[in-house]
């Protein structure tokens, strides 16, 4: 048994990687008798340096949560495990559906991006071995967490959140909010989206005061609403410029780029805007 955090308010790391991890954060939630890791990094340098961090604060790794399944968030989960005696049994925590979407992408993104990353590309990921429902509780060391499955609507197919439910409540919402970089919209949710934004909000409003997001800075509950000016943005530009057709011209996606550039100036990854819905479905 361990003791009670009654009272101890956890102590959060984050990691922030740089551009060739996307810029994607991992945090590392530090109680009184050991960590938990939210999400892993992209590639074999970021996981690694994470994972350096974690042996350096001198405390067990209980668990690794999930949030959603791209590879900016949990392909790293792997070399978080190296060197481990008891990394077998180290709970990996997630949704089913963002287990089976690791399980169903893990190839065809390594077929993808395995070529461009080389080394970094880590190739055989390690998967979730403790499945999680929504508004499920799950503790370690007296501290009390809470995952919401959000389905599709964030840049990802599968999204969750996860909650710090002792006092001062804290939320890790993966890639529902960004902050400081353009946001992926190419898994084509805009609507489910933005009503997910809604429903976060709904959630973390009465108690959460504080969200850590999968890229930017932790910030207040008014990131979910520039998330929603942003995406409402994206999704007014992408409708006037497709001009009634199926998918955007190379021209529009220039012309889309510079305005969505122009709504969020020396914001970082400006690739991503151009990876926006080739087959934009009306919704
Ligand atoms: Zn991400």
């Amino acid at each position: 048994m361990t003791t009670s955090q009654e009272g101890i308010v956890p102590k959060i790391h984050t990691h922030t990687s740089a551009e060739g991890g996307i810029f994607a954060n991992a945090y590392i939630i530090e109680t009184q008798n050991g960590l938990v890791a939210v999400d892993a990094t992209l590639t074999v340098s970021e996981s690694k340096s994470l994972k350096n961090r974690i042996d350096s604060i001198n405390k067990p790794l209980l668990a690794i949560f999930l949030t959603h399944p791209h590879p900016d968030h949990v392909a790293g989960v792997t070399n978080l495990l190296l060197g481990s005696s008891s990394s077998n049994n180290i709970p990996i925590v997630a949704l089913d559906s963002v287990e089976k979407l690791m399980r169903i992408t893990e190839e065809p993104k390594r077929t993808q991006w395995g070529p461009v990353y080389k080394d970094e590309w880590i190739g055989k990921w390690t998967f979730p071995n403790k499945l999680v429902k929504d508004r499920e509780t799950i503790t370690f060391d007296g501290v009390m967490y809470r995952v919401h499955d959000l389905g599709p609507g964030g840049d990802s197919d599968a999204n969750s959140i996860w909650v710090v439910e002792s006092e001062p409540k804290i939320a890790f919402t993966g890639d529902l909010v960004f902050e400081g970089t353009h946001s992926y919209i190419a898994d084509n949710h805009l609507t489910e989206w933005l009503n997910n934004l809604e429903k976060v909000r709904e959630l973390l409003v009465r108690d959460v005061s504080k969200i850590y997001p999968g890229h930017g800075k932790a910030g207040s509950l008014n990131m979910i609403d520039s998330q929603k000016k942003y995406l409402i943005a994206f999704s007014d530009a992408i409708k006037e410029l497709a001009n009634g057709k199926p998918t955007l011209t190379e021209d529009a996606k220039k012309e889309l780029t510079s305005r969505i550039e122009k709504f969020l100036p020396n914001a970082q990854l400006t690739f991503l805007i151009a990876h926006s819905p080739t087959q934009w479905q009306q919704n």
